[in-house]
């Protein structure tokens, strides 16, 4: 009985789980370099779109600054030319008085309008009254005027104005004799209060910055205010030496010193005026939106790849369970085809000689037959039966009876070296040899050389009148005519031949007469 299990077979190749775990992994990396990827593109983006606000919103209050910083200049001009052109006598000092007030007024960003002669001392101003004893030869403006014969304008740093208290800003110029010789100094303060109102309505954020400094790094304006930093130097600071390295305009991702935030920083120096604008972003809030999403969606993608993982090891658990009791099953069935042999093996054998039996004898005989048949070939059969057994039996008892058996098994074995020839006990203490392609002759001289063996092993038997074992053998041989001849008819002529040994004296072989004449 043979049990079939062609769909249980063993692959060679990657095994299932690895192929899923390899296909698993793959898709966890594949969706973690998109997700860094995208990730990266989108910030990257946002990046370039700060850029892009703060170098527009730089190119905007740069323009702001030039035509605020023009106009003021302008009006020094028209000062500088009105003071030249007239004598410096008191009425028309009143008259330049009355001026100045009265482009103040019309003008909110300017803070004040001064004039100063060669000494310092205030000559006329926008102010209601004219503080004669007071002196701004100590100023920062009046020495670099009276240092230098620059007819341009010049920015000073952020001071705190004299006569209010308020931080301004200084735009000046130098006043000339006609022999050239210093006259004194044209003063324009402007509110610091007006720039930064102005930059209060930009959109940069909570931690954005702009700052207007001079071009030689003293910071004028920042928002946010901060009263510390104003007026102080910055050309120490990254931004600073980034326009040096730079040139006139220009975007970077910097640090700033004055509160270690990094800013996305656009600059751009003024065209007409000693002045630099920066305008900057917080990276941080620029990139909180863009930080979340990326959080939110990697934790998706997370949850979706946990969900990925889940699936792919319950699963591989799945495969190795049933892939285990596969196996298990194939060696069920490698077990039962391998005991089936052996059942079918012993089924076919002797137990005591381990010859084969008489079932397989039956069958061997009915195979043998029919091919003798089929090819017209001599079949020989020899039949042997221990002489006086029984009396063996009882005087030695069973069990010798049974190692006597074994023994002439063994000589029976030896004897019929060709392959085909076929040695079986066909019952009792009796046994048969069945000779293919093997004639009358050659079947006796067979069986003659058994019965010498069996004689030659000199085991002794008391009850016999020789003292020894012996056996007699009958022989039949015929080759089979289809409708004449059956088994059975060899089988019968063997055992007439042995009943004739027997009859004979025994210890010797009979040959059949009957089976067949021309054999
Ligand atoms: P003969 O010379 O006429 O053949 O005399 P015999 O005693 O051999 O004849 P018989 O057929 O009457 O006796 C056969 C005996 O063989 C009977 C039985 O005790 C014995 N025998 C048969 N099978 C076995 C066996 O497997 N083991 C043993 N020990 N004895 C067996
Ligand atoms: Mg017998
Ligand atoms: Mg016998």
């Amino acid at each position: 009985m043979t049990v079939a299990l062609p769909f249980i077979r063993k692959s060679k190749r990657l095994s299932l789980q690895a192929t899923l775990t390899v296909f698993i992994v793959f898709v966890t990396v594949l969706l973690v370099c998109i997700l860094a990827l995208n990730a990266w593109h989108a910030r990257a983006e946002k990046i370039r779109e700060t850029e892009t606000a703060t170098s527009n919103m730089a190119k905007a209050l740069a323009q702001h600054a030039e035509d605020t910083v023009g106009g003021i200049d302008n009006l020094l001009v028209s000062m500088e030319e009105m003071l030249e052109r007239d004598s410096w006598n008191p009425l028309q000092l009143e008259r330049m008085n009355q001026f100045l007030r009265q482009r103040v007024t019309d003008l909110p960003l300017l803070h004040g309008l001064f004039v100063y002669d060669e000494h310092g001392q205030w000559v006329a101003n926008s102010q209601e009254t004219l503080r004669t004893d007071l002196n701004n030869a100590d100023r920062e403006y009046f020495i670099f005027h009276r240092t230098h014969t620059d007819s341009g304008p010049h920015l000073g740093p952020p001071i705190r104005s004299r006569s209010t208290g308020d931080w301004i800003i200084t735009v000046s110029r130098r006043l000339e004799h006609a022999d050239g010789n210093f006259a004194g100094v044209v003063l324009a303060t402007i509110n610091m209060q007006y720039f930064s109102a102005y930059y209060k309505d930009f959109d940069i954020g909570k931690a954005g910055a702009i700052v207007l400094t001079t071009d030689s790094g003293t910071l004028l304006v920042r928002r946010p205010f901060d009263e510390a930093v104003i007026g102080g130097d910055i050309s120490n600071g990254p931004v600073y030496q980034f326009y040096k390295r730079q040139g006139s305009s220009g975007t970077a991702i910097l640090t700033a010193n004055i509160d270690r935030t990094e800013r996305i920083y656009s600059y751009r120096h003024l065209d007409r005026y000693p002045l630099l604008i920066a305008v900057a972003q917080s990276t941080d809030e620029v990139l909180e939106s863009w930080r979340n999403s990326t959080m939110r969606f990697a934790f998706f993608s997370a949850m979706v790849l946990l969900l990925l993982w889940l699936l792919g090891a319950r699963l591989v658990h799945q495969i190795t369970v049933r892939e285990r009791a596969q196996s298990e099953l194939r060696t069920a069935r490698d077990d039962l085809e391998r005991s089936n042999g052996e059942l079918a093996a012993l089924a076919l054998l002797d137990s005591l000689t381990g010859l084969a039996n008489r079932r397989r004898f039956d069958a061997a005989l009915d195979d043998e037959f029919a091919r003798a048949m089929r090819n017209q070939t001599s079949l020989a059969l020899i039949m042997l039966d221990v002489d006086h057994f029984k009396k063996y039996n009882d005087r030695y008892g069973h069990p010798q009876g049974d190692e006597c058996l074994k023994e002439i098994s063994k000589i029976l074995k030896t004897a019929t070296a060709r392959t085909g020839d076929l040695v079986a006990r066909y019952g009792g203490e009796e046994f048969v040899i069945l000779l293919p392609g093997t004639d009358r002759a050659g079947a006796a001289a067979v069986a003659e050389r058994v019965r010498l063996a069996i004689q030659a092993l000199n085991m002794e038997h008391a009850e016999t009148p020789d003292g020894i074992v012996t056996a007699s053998l009958g022989i039949a041989a015929l080759i089979p005519q289809r409708q004449q001849n059956s088994p059975q008819q060899l089988v019968h002529a063997a055992d007439q031949a042995l009943y004739k040994a027997k009859e004979d004296g025994r210890n010797q072989s009979c040959i059949s007469t009957q089976a067949s004449a021309d054999n």
